[in-house]
């Protein structure tokens, strides 16, 4: 296990995993009935980026910080204020945290040894949130249904794997048998295309019911060695989710743009309802 997340936290594919993530979790509590949130490939709870990993890297200066330089534009509002409220730059578990209601709970599964007993050890005093050193994967087949039966599920693998993208298709296919009510949100890279349509074609021909991929693109997606963008397939998106995810895409590219060539984003119906 190579990957560590910590080198790239705050970069342009956080901010549109989380704050499409943020939207999301602000919609599915509208309604008061408890849910349960799994959280496959939890990563940190929290970074610094000034003077953790990320700091090497930099990569957060063309993320996070284009995002927190100036007031927001509105769609983004949410994210950036839960970023500046919670000091450190969240990670997916301190984000969904962040959000839970009284009856909610939060499983996180991270399989990297020294990144699951931080986790765990930062959230020690927090019961409502579980850590599991486990595979993600496995926790689809292990964790649901939760007794709440709604919920979301965020899958979010490193993709260092030959066959990740295949994973993912079957991940999510046996999350939606598993808990049909649950939100499931799977991120993936945009380095090229090819891997991209051969994910949406096996979302679109495996049996799943409703699911959307919103994606952010800086550059044309054609050098296979360079995160050019990202997506997130979201199946049983919250209601208003396409137009909402249209406004949150559009200002993340109006700040983190560059106004290279072939730039852009989209919000695809893959799966009718
Ligand atoms: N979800 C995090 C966030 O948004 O802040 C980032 C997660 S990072 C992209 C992927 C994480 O998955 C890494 O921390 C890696 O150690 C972990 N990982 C890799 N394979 C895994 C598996 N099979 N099960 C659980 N975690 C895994």
């Amino acid at each position: 296990m190579n990957y560590r997340h910590a080198f790239h936290a705050g970069n342009f594919a956080d901010c549109m995993k989380h704050a499409l993530l943020v939207w999301m979790l602000g919609a599915l509590a509208r309604k008061p009935a408890a849910l349960f949130a799994l959280d496959t490939h939890a990563g940190l709870r929290r970074h610094d980026l000034a003077l953790g990993p990320a700091s090497r890297t930099g990569e957060w200066q063309a993320g996070i910080a284009r995002l927190l330089d100036a007031p927001p534009p509105a769609p983004l509002a949410e994210y950036v204020a839960l970023v500046q409220r919670l000091g450190l730059y969240p990670g997916s578990p301190a984000i969904i945290q962040a959000m839970l209601r009284a009856d909610d709970r939060l499983a996180c599964c991270e399989l990297h040894p020294e990144d699951a007993a931080t986790l765990r050890h930062s959230f020690r005093h927090d019961r409502q949130v579980a850590v599991h050193h486990r595979d993600g994967y496995e926790a689809i087949g292990a964790l649901l249904p939760p007794a709440q039966k709604r919920g979301i599920v965020l899958i979010d693998p490193p993709y260092e794997a030959p066959g990740e993208f295949e994973r993912v298709g079957a991940a999510l296919r046996q999350a939606q048998a598993r808990c049909p009510a649950a939100t499931l949100a799977a991120w993936y890279p945009i380095k090229h295309r090819a891997p991209v349509r051969g994910l949406h074609l096996d979302l679109q021909s495996g049996g799943l019911r409703d699911v959307v991929a919103a994606e952010l693109w800086l550059r044309e997606p054609l050098d296979a060695a360079r995160l050019n963008g990202c997506g997130l397939a979201v199946v049983n998106p919250p209601y208003q989710f396409e137009p909402a995810a249209r406004d949150i895409l559009a200002a993340l590219l109006s700040r983190l743009g560059s106004g290279e060539a072939g730039e852009g984003h989209a919000v695809t119906r893959l799966v009718a309802e």
